[in-house]
């Protein structure tokens, strides 16, 4: 996952099931190197970021999220991880318990900006098959 992760530049975070792993677990790289699977505890504040995604190369959209993101959760070896972020941290966080939920960054977009990515969508599958 983790070379996954680095070998791209907007690559701040990923999720296993993006690699095809179906478990719990994401790695952030501005906190930590090993994965971990996390609870979001609490979310406060609000902001709005561009934000893109390794699993939809070149497609960004602005999405609004919490500004700040407590998560714990259980690393490699079992022990208890706490997690405090703000920012790209918390929007990292964000995202990744999102793909663990099945939910993907452009589920935030609405209407017409949806209907735009979804034509660059469709072409970027048709490149990947
Ligand atoms: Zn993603």
């Amino acid at each position: 996952m983790l070379s996954t992760m680095h070998a791209s530049p907007i690559g701040v975070g990923l999720a296993a099931p993006q690699v095809g792993i179906l478990k719990r677990l994401i790695v952030i790289d501005l906190n930590r190197e090993e994965p971990f699977n996390p609870e979001i505890q609490s979310l406060a504040g609000e902001t709005i970021e561009e934000e893109g995604c390794l699993s939809f190369p070149g497609i960004t959209a602005d999405v609004k999220r919490a500004a700040k993101a407590v998560v714990t959760a259980q690393g490699i070896d079992g022990e208890p991880i706490r997690i405090e972020g703000e920012d790209l941290l918390a929007r990292a966080l964000q995202h990744e318990i999102d793909h663990l939920n099945g939910i993907l960054f452009i589920d935030y977009v609405s209407g017409l900006k949806r209907q735009l990515l979804r034509g660059k969508l469709r072409k970027l599958q048709q490149s990947q098959q």
